[in-house]
């Protein structure tokens, strides 16, 4: 069976591509003017589609159930009108009483059962919709962040694409907006159908009557909603556009705080702002810690009141604008009513009926007017997410189990590996061929930019090589499933990252963790004073970012939760790539040594651009230009002095001779 396994073919192995070339540079477009320039017809109805398709996958009864309640409520209105028109004539024409009475009974009645109906639709279904929609949406793009190969995540096409997703978070309220839209729009329509419904018996009249003068009412009518609709849908649009330019100028800070709780926010909130710690998520298989958490988070910010709306009752921008035209239309209605009631073609509920009708559909006009615009913005905005969501990984995800070994005799060879990152003119790596041999300390010394980290990361499949392979026990490390191969290794980087979140889940991971063990890889690390006197121990929150009450730690102590980290995943293999570069050379040799008796007999390999913290190993490899040029101990190597080693030995020397 295993021996199947092994065979198993890397499925189209020519066929692995240099990192982001899917996603190729061209279409790498400028964040600048991304949101405020002109789109073509086609684009904006394709961003409208595509955004109206995904929410409905995400819930296939939303729209439905908010048209329905929509629906009853301009019926609802309707009724009112049609019901209280028909009172008033009825009073006018001195109807029994009893007749009256029944019309009044129903002019309660009906449209209260409707509002109740809509009020229980809004309540049970839309509202719940609405929020499990929001966090299905914002969940997934911060799940599609944490997951994507690392290799894109770091590449131009997905950075540019955050800061397109961030910029246009920063002018809207996300997925609300298409919330918003679509019930204005939807109760536009449905205002607007429901009012031709009940003037069409009155345009009926108006038809029959066969007066010019009639005529001309309605001509002017349809002139003065024309012309104020689309001049209400004018200064809307400039009000959005002030609006679009200082977003943040408008938005009261603490909303804005709030604002930021969302999901995908938390996630970039966690990293502030770095991609790095994607790094360290992958490695440290941290994934289902920031699941737990982002979905806490999308539950907390359920109530948040967001801010565009508060910003528009603020403004009084759509009250304002609705209110006055909406009252300048209703004005004309009932004058031009009036006049056809003199004119003996209306009696006194026909007039009620014609103007408020004349109302709702200015009113529906003008919703649909700003159908476009708006709906196009609120697409817009979002289609960067979307096409986040549908980024494919490209790395080859192996099948194969990683044999777990209890004796920890895992080999790793690389063999002719040569690597260039996406974009870059030169290799980071060029033709290298070495073993790490089980249980022994290597150290990868060379100047900056050698290509010591670029290893690491292949190492770990963080990258893919392009030319050459990584073998494990003799297998093709692509072979192999991913989150199991990243178990066999324990990285602290260079530009490592710690979470703001406990101190005891930040060393496991997790947010299930084993106490002792924390406190104890704590201790090895040289932090046990000092967790001692963190008032929650290890529930300490590290940083501000999410807690209030969260300690701020220093450069040097972060290190030290990150050795912490590493020394909790007990892997077979410690790489520790200068997580101490911004200490002094003596600080690291120190930290270094202390490493190297904490990993007892795994496999390890330190990497500095400074000699002399690996000059306690046997077993150094030098790097220059991407290139392993020597490899032996610290005095060996310096016996060659045309060697890289000797040079940067003496170049370096000053730095330690002195103290
Ligand atoms: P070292 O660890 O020895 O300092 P690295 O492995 O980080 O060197 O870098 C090797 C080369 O690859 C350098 O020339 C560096 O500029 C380049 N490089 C590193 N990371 C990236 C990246 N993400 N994109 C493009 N080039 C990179």
């Amino acid at each position: 069976m295993k021996k199947r396994r092994s065979m198993e073919k890397i499925h189209s192995m020519e066929t692995i591509h240099s990192v982001g070339e899917n996603h190729s540079a061209e279409k790498v477009k400028s964040a600048e003017d991304d949101l405020t320039s002109r789109l073509p017809l086609r684009d904006n109805v394709r961003n409208i589609k595509n955004l109206f398709v995904h929410v409905y996958r995400i819930d296939k009864t939303y729209y439905f159930l908010d048209c329905l309640r929509l629906f009853l409520d301009a019926v609802g209105s309707a009724l009112t009108v049609v019901l209280a028109a028909d009172i008033l004539e009825m009073l006018y024409e001195s109807r029994p009483m009893e007749e009256i009475m029944k019309a009044v009974i129903f002019l309660l009645a009906l449209p209260t059962l409707t509002a109740m109906l809509s009020s229980a639709l809004l309540n049970e279904f839309v509202l719940p919709g609405k929020k499990n929609i929001a966090r299905v949406y914002n969940g997934n793009l911060a799940a599609k962040f944490l997951h994507m190969d690392y290799s894109l995540v770091n590449s131009p096409y997905v950075k540019d694409m955050q800061d397109r997703i961030d910029r246009a978070h920063s002018h809207g309220d996300g997925i609300y907006d298409l919330f918003k839209r679509f019930d204005a729009i939807a109760a536009g329509f449905f205002n607007l159908v429901c009012s031709l419904v009940v003037a069409y018996p009155m345009l009926r009249i108006i038809v029959n009557f066969r007066n010019p003068l009639m005529y001309l009412g309605i001509v002017i009518l349809a002139a003065l909603l024309w012309i104020l609709t689309s001049a209400a849908v004018k200064a809307d649009a400039a009000f959005q556009e002030r609006f679009l330019a200082n977003p943040r100028d408008l938005c009261p800070e603490e909303l804005y705080r709030k604002y930021y709780s969302f999901s995908w926010y938390w996630v970039r909130r966690c990293m502030s702002g770095e991609y790095h710690f994607i790094k360290d998520i992958h490695l440290y298989g941290g994934h289902d810690m920031m699941k737990k958490y982002t979905a806490d988070n999308a539950r907390e910010s359920e109530n948040v009141m967001h801010w565009t709306s508060v910003l528009e009752k603020l403004s009084g921008r759509s009250g304002f604008l609705n209110g006055s035209v909406g009252s300048l239309l209703s004005l004309a209605g009932y004058l031009v009513s009036a006049a056809y009631a003199l004119m003996g073609a209306f009696s006194v509920g026909n007039v009620i009926k014609f103007a408020e009708s004349i109302t709702k559909i200015a009113g529906g006009a003008q919703s649909m007017g700003q159908l476009y615009r708006e709906l196009s913005l609120t697409a817009r905005r979002e289609a960067s997410t979307l096409e986040m969501l549908r980024i494919s990984d490209e790395m080859y995800k192996g099948r194969l189990p990683v044999e777990k070994r209890l004796d920890n005799q895992y080999e790793i060879e690389f063999r002719n590996v040569s690597f260039r990152y996406p974009g870059a003119k030169n290799d980071a790596l060029k033709n290298l061929s070495l073993k790490l041999r089980i249980g022994e300390r290597m150290a990868i010394v060379g100047m900056n930019g050698s290509g010591k980290t670029t290893m690491i990361k292949l190492l770990c499949r963080l990258y893919d090589t392009q030319e050459g392979e990584i073998l494990l026990n003799g297998v093709d490390i692509r072979k192999f499933r991913q989150e199991e191969y990243i178990r066999l290794f324990s990285v602290v980087f260079q530009d490592f990252k710690l979470l703001s979140l406990p101190l005891g889940q930040n060393v496991a991971s997790s947010t299930k963790m084993d106490r002792e063990l924390a406190v104890k890889a704590l201790g090895q690390a040289g932090l046990g004073e000092r967790l001692e006197k963190l008032p929650e121990g290890l529930d300490t929150f590290l940083y501000q970012d999410i807690a209030d009450d969260g300690v701020e730690i220093s450069g040097g102590e972060a290190q030290k939760i990150a050795i912490a980290r590493a020394l909790y995943k007990d892997s077979p293999f410690v790489l520790l790539d200068e997580p101490t570069a911004s200490l002094d050379p003596l600080s690291e040799y120190e930290i270094y040594s202390r490493f190297d008796s904490m990993v007892k007999d795994k496999t390890a390999v330190y990497i500095s651009h400074r000699l002399s913290s690996c000059r306690f190993c046997d077993d150094i490899a030098v790097f220059h230009e991407g290139r392993l040029v020597q490899r032996g101990s610290h005095e060996e190597l310096l016996l060659d002095e045309q060697g890289k080693y000797y040079e940067l030995w003496r170049a370096q020397a000053q730095y330690y001779t002195e103290k």
